[in-house]
């Protein structure tokens, strides 16, 4: 809380009494604390790689280099570190660009089913690794206006969310509804599950339930970020259903027709 006082004082100089003006600066401390958490884990999550692809680099040098198979092992650690801090100064940026005053949806007339059947084939191969079956339920094709490209991007995060997250053998299903003048996309996985008291944190960046196992795959904990503020940018919600163990599953509401503001 901040306190300004000012005297008041009337015509012949005699003391009245006292303004005080109390100003709630709460929510400005919190956006600074959010700021400085930010750059904390910004500074975390890059200097994590680099320390590793600088020691196995040096260690090399110092002799590893001679054996064969230490050699490869090595190098294939410092090639996946680094791919790891390309896909993190990926997210980044792209993050920083949503959040700019002046970014701007492209917005177009859009088929969903056909954004759909463009994603499969992309995520199909990570799917194929795990032999997870993607399932598709269209009760009707959806025509609706929105920023085709971000759209994908979100139903391509989720979807390699849910194929990350599942067991081996595993199914993963998309759904998509009219949902009054919404468009509702459900992406269903019945892998891992969310914990319940982390469910209200996974759309926080850098947040993940289980770090090691994200960071070995290659996530970098800003999907999500990413997804919520594209879909909010629509104008839209999402929504998930978790139960731990058991799988998850992620509702997009979307309004059909995009109205600025
Ligand atoms: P990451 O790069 O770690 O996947 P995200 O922002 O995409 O980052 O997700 C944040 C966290 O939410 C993940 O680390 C994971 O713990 C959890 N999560 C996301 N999707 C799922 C899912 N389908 N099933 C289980 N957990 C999930």
């Amino acid at each position: 809380l901040e306190v300004l006082g000012a005297p008041i004082i009337n015509e012949s100089y005699e003391w009245k009494g006292v303004v005080l003006v109390f100003h709630d600066i709460t929510e400005l401390k919190n956006l600074e604390q959010t700021r400085k958490d930010f750059v904390a884990n910004v500074s975390h999550e890059l200097r994590t790689p680099i320390t590793s692809i600088r020691g196995f680099s040096e260690t090399l040098l110092d002799g590893a280099m001679q054996d064969e198979a230490l050699r490869e092992q090595f190098i294939n650690i410092i090639l996946k570190e680094s791919q790891r801090l390309q896909s993190l100064i990926h997210d980044l940026l792209e993050l920083s660009k949503l959040e700019k005053e002046e970014f701007q949806l492209n917005i177009e007339p859009i088929s969903i089913r056909a954004m759909i059947n463009d994603i499969i084939p992309i995520v199909e191969q990570q799917a194929d690794e795990k032999e997870i079956t993607i399932h598709t339920h269209f009760e009707e094709d959806v025509l609706m206006e929105g920023d085709a490209a971000r759209l994908k991007q979100v139903v391509m995060n989720l979807l390699g969310n849910a194929i990350h997250y599942s067991h081996p053998r595993g199914s993963v299903t998309v759904s998509i509804k009219k949902h009054q003048a919404d468009v509702h996309i459900m992406v269903e996985d019945n892998g891992v599950g969310i914990p319940e008291e982390e469910v209200p944190r996974i759309f926080e960046r850098f947040y993940r339930v289980d770090k090691a196992r994200s960071r070995n795959s290659g996530g970098t904990g800003l999907g999500l970020a990413i997804v919520k503020h594209i879909v909010e940018a629509h104008h839209g919600t999402i929504k998930v259903d978790s139960v731990y163990e058991k799988g998850t599953t992620f509702h997009i509401f979307i309004p059909m027709k995009f109205t600025l503001n």
